[in-house]
C-alpha cells in the first residue's frame, strides 16, 4: 500500500512522522507522496483540513486518518501513544472505509461557470468594511435577505467547528447535509431573518446573492478569499465524499463528548 505521513510541523509531530514513515517502509509500504492511498495526518484537525485540500483531486482513492499531538479532534482522534498500535493495524488490518459528507461551493462572478471549491468544514461569506445584505435563495425560491456579518455553510462533520460558535447545531456525519448559520444578522422592521439555523437536505441548492457594493471574504476551510463583487455563492452538498481509514471504533457523538463535555 502507498502512503503518505503529514505533520504540523513542532517537534513532537515531526518525530512521530518520522517514525511511522520508518516503521511502514520497514513493514513493505511503499511512501508516495503524490498517489497515497493512505494519507496519516499528525498534528490536529487543522493538519486534516490541510491534508484534505492537498489530496482533493483524489479524493476517491485516497483514504485518511489522523493522530492529534494537542487536544482530541474530531478529524485526528488518534493519540501519541497509540501510534505503535496504529502502524501494527496499518501494516496487518485492512482498514474499514467510513465516509463524510462534503460541501460543494461554486463562486459566480457573472453568469459565467464559475469556481468550484470542495470544503471539509465549511464555507463563509462575509462583507469586508460593512455589513453584508444577501439574497438567501433556497432551491430556487428566494427565503429571506439576509443583512449582517455573513453567513457559514457547515458540514455536518464541520457543524462542531465554526458552526458550533455559532449557535448552529451538531449534525451526525451520517446526515447528508448543509447547514446555513448566521452570523450577527440584523432584525429590525425593515430587514427580517430566520435567526435558527437551517440543515438542508441533499438535493437542495442553496444560492447566496450579495445585493450591495461591499466587498466580500469567502473563507474556504482555512483558506481566506477576497472581491471585488461576486454574483452569487452556491452551495450544496458535493457529490464527492471524504473517506477516513477506520481501524477501530470512536462513535461521533462519543469524541463529541470527549472533546465539548469531559474526556
Ligand atoms: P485555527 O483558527 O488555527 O483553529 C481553529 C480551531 O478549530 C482549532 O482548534 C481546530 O482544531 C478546530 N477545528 C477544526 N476543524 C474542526 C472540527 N471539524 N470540529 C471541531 N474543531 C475543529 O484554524 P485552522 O486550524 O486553520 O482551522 C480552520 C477552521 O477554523 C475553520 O474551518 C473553522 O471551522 C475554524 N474557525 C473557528 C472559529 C470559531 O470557532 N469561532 C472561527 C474561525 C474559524 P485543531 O487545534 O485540532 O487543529
Amino acid at each position: 500500500m502507498k502512503f503518505a505521513v503529514t505533520s504540523r510541523g513542532d517537534d513532537l509531530s515531526n518525530d512521530l512522522q518520522k517514525r511511522i514513515k520508518e516503521q511502514l517502509m520497514k513493514h513493505g509500504l511503499v511512501f508516495n507522496q503524490h498517489e497515497p492511498e493512505l494519507v496519516i495526518t499528525i498534528g490536529g484537525d487543522g493538519t486534516l483540513l490541510q491534508a484534505f485540500h492537498d489530496y482533493a483531486k483524489r479524493l476517491e482513492e485516497t483514504a485518511f486518518v489522523g493522530i492529534h499531538t494537542g487536544h482530541l479532534g474530531f478529524y485526528a482522534d488518534w493519540v501519541p501513544s497509540e501510534v505503535d498500535q496504529l502502524i501494527d493495524d496499518i501494516v496487518h488490518k485492512p482498514f474499514q472505509v467510513v465516509e463524510y459528507p462534503l460541501l460543494e461551493v461554486i463562486i459566480h462572478h457573472n453568469q459565467d461557470e464559475g469556481e468550484r471549491h470542495l470544503a471539509l468544514n465549511e464555507s463563509t461569506i462575509k462583507g469586508l468594511g460593512g455589513s453584508i445584505v444577501s439574497n438567501v435563495e433556497i432551491k430556487g425560491d428566494t427565503f429571506e435577505v439576509f443583512r449582517g456579518d455573513g453567513l457559514c455553510i457547515s458540514t455536518p462533520s464541520g457543524s462542531t467547528a465554526y458552526n458550533k460558535a455559532l449557535g448552529g447545531a451538531i449534525l451526525h456525519p451520517s446526515l447528508a447535509s448543509i447547514q446555513i448559520s448566521e452570523m450577527a444578522s440584523i432584525n429590525n422592521r425593515v430587514y427580517r431573518t430566520i435567526g435558527s439555523p437551517l440543515v438542508l437536505p441533499k438535493h437542495h441548492v442553496c444560492l447566496l446573492r450579495p445585493l450591495n457594493e461591499v466587498e466580500v471574504q469567502v473563507t474556504i476551510d482555512h483558506y481566506t478569499l477576497e472581491y471585488r463583487h461576486i454574483h452569487s455563492l452556491q452551495c450544496r452538498v458535493a457529490d464527492e465524499r471524504i473517506r477516513f481509514a477506520r481501524y477501530r471504533s470512536f462513535p461521533f457523538w462519543k469524541r463529541v463528548k470527549e472533546s465539548f463535555i469531559r474526556e
